[in-house]
Parts: C-alpha cells; sequence; structure tokens
C-alpha cells in the first residue's frame, strides 16, 4: 500500500483555507492510503514566532485536526519535534543539495524578500520537507499547485542520495495533485492566513461565520445587484465548491452570470451550507478539547510509531553513508 506523508504547521485553530486546501484531502486519503500526518513545528520555528504560544498552538491544531476528521486508528498523527530524526536526516540530505537550488524556490525568495535579516533554516526548509517525506519512505504527497517545486525538490534530493549511496534507497515521492482552487482571503487579495487575518475559523460559531462571510470580497468588478457577475474570479465560488452540493455550485454559477441575484443571498446560501457541515467538527473539536490528556496520548502514540519507522531508516543511512556504528 502506499504511504502518504504530510504536515501542517501549528498555527493554531484549523481555518477554512486549511480545511478546504488541505485537511478536508486528508480525510479523505484515510480511506486508501497509509498515512502518517505530522504538525510540523520545526518549520514553524524558521519564522518570527512565539515561544511562549507555541506548544498550546499545537495541541489546539491537533484538536483541530482530529474534529476535521482524522481518526487515530487510521492514520498516524504525530508533533514533528517529537522525533528528533527528522533534523539528523535533514542535515544528512543538505549534503547532497545543491546551494542554487535551494535559492531559487520562489517561497524562499518571496520570504526573504520580505526580511532584513534571512535565518539559514529558511533556506533549508524545503530540506526538512524532504526529510520529512522520506524519513517514513512515504511515495505519495497531496500537493495545492504551490508546494509542487519543493515536492519537486524533494524528488531531486531522493535521487541525488540514491545516485551516491545506493540506487532505490529512498522512492522518489509522487504528489496526489489537489484539484481544489486555492481559497484566499476574505479580502480576496492573498491566500488565507491567520496572520493577515483574513480567515474564517473552523471551529467559529454560526453568528462569527455570518460576520465573516457578509463583508467578504466578491467578484470586484459586480458593482451594483444588476451587474453579472463572474464566478470564476469569485473566491465565495471557490468556497462554495466545497461545502455545496453540484446542484446548488451550477444555481449559484447560473444566477452569478445572470445576476439573477444578489451576493449576499449568493453568501447566505454558502454560510447555511457551511454552518451545517462544520457543526459536527465543532462539536468533536468540544469533545477533544475537554480531554487534552487523550490528544495528548494519541499524539504520543503516534510519535512512538514514527519515531521506530524512522530510526529503522535512519540505521540504514547511517550504514549508507559508513558512519561508525561501534
Ligand atoms: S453572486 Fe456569488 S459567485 Fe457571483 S460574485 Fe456574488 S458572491 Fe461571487
Amino acid at each position: 500500500m502506499h504511504r502518504v506523508f504530510s504536515g501542517i504547521q501549528p498555527s493554531g485553530e484549523l481555518h477554512l483555507g486549511n480545511y478546504v486546501g488541505a485537511v478536508k484531502n486528508w480525510v479523505a486519503l484515510q480511506a486508501e492510503f497509509e498515512c502518517v500526518y505530522s504538525i510540523v513545528d520545526l518549520h514553524a520555528i524558521t519564522q518570527p514566532y512565539d515561544p511562549a504560544v507555541l506548544a498550546a498552538r499545537t495541541l489546539e491544531m491537533a484538536v483541530g485536526l482530529l474534529a476535521a476528521g482524522l481518526d487515530p486508528s487510521r492514520c498516524t498523527l504525530f508533533v514533528q519535534s517529537h522525533v528528533p530524526q527528522h533534523a539528523e536526516l535533514m542535515w544528512v540530505l543538505n549534503t547532497v543539495t545543491p546551494l542554487g537550488h535551494l535559492e531559487r524556490m520562489t517561497q524562499f525568495k518571496d520570504k526573504a524578500a520580505r526580511q532584513e535579516s534571512v535565518p539559514a533554516g529558511l533556506l533549508n526548509y524545503p530540506v526538512l520537507q524532504a526529510a520529512d517525506i522520506l524519513l517514513y519512505r512515504a511515495d505519495r504527497v497531496p500537493v495545492g499547485e504551490d508546494q509542487l517545486q519543493h515536492l519537486e525538490l524533494a524528488r531531486e534530493i531522493a535521487h541525488k542520495f540514491n545516485l551516491r549511496f545506493g540506487e532505490g534507497f529512498f522512492p522518489e515521492p509522487e504528489p496526489i495533485l489537489s484539484t481544489t482552487k486555492r481559497v484566499l482571503g476574505l479580502d480576496g487579495q492573498a491566500k488565507m492566513s491567520k496572520s493577515l487575518g483574513n480567515t474564517i475559523g473552523l471551529l467559529e460559531s454560526p453568528e462569527e461565520i455570518w460576520a465573516k462571510l457578509r463583508p467578504a470580497m466578491t467578484d470586484p468588478a459586480r458593482k451594483t445587484r444588476k451587474d453579472p457577475g463572474d464566478p470564476d474570479v469569485c473566491n465565495i465560488f471557490t468556497i462554495h465548491k466545497a461545502f455545496s452540493s453540484s446542484e446548488q455550485v451550477a444555481h449559484v454559477d447560473r444566477q452569478c452570470r445572470t445576476a439573477g441575484w444578489g451576493c449576499l443571498e449568493c453568501k447566505r446560501l454558502l454560510a447555511d451550507n457551511m454552518i451545517a457541515a462544520l457543526a459536527p467538527v465543532r462539536e468533536r473539536a468540544a469533545e477533544w478539547r475537554a480531554r487534552p490528556e487523550r490528544v495528548r496520548e494519541v499524539l504520543g502514540d503516534g510519535a512512538a510509531r514514527c519515531r521506530a519507522l524512522a530510526e529503522a531508516t535512519m540505521v540504514e543511512v547511517r550504514r549508507v553513508l559508513g558512519l561508525a556504528s561501534w
């Protein structure tokens, strides 16, 4: 059976963007593959962050993932820093990764341009991602378009390692490409991100969902109720596709293009569907939140399993590298 690996940063509460763009798919993949999912706190510390809240955000992210439908009996969920072999393999992979490839990564260039002093960890971020995947010899990775470049690099790193140390040592992981268009922030400008304050939290109340959805950006060319709109450029339509039935999506498309309704009616239908779909998620989150010791136990079990898998890989890695084993 194919093994899937994917990770998410511990940004606290899950928001609509990461649910629609990744986690909804993670839940579905559990039925088909052996899935290993990680809360990647070592990735999170490559950007400015508050150490006082990192652990609480990690736990809150675990609550969100479990509430969204990750089932500990069907997948492995763990915290990246609880498996020290991630950092060890990353160091090894650094030795076969060309510097120029890292400097060409779009995400590195974007983030580095916004910082006065660029930490080396930001440059090496994709090497840690490669280590995350290869440590478990995962051969499938669910990705959106924006992560394809990093996965391509992970494949190349695996290839270079294999050339140097043994044909077929690591599988070259294949993407499971998400067909979902990326959900933008409520401002319609940038990707939905907690740091930009343009999110809807997955566990927010029905009133909060509506309060945020109501003023959200739509097709900017649709200035009045009488103007026909273009759903293909509207973020609300993208979210409809994740929460509304195919008949409703077709109805939205028609009503928008013919100016058959106003954006507020369109958003109300979406809000009702979202609230109904997310009600059980909110209920499960309340249950998990009431038992933090059980959440920590799930993460502990996941980390124990991953440490065993990771150590098995690292024993082989150390052997082929020729490191002294006495
Ligand atoms: S009617 Fe709906 S899909 Fe069309 S622009 Fe308004 S919110 Fe977007």
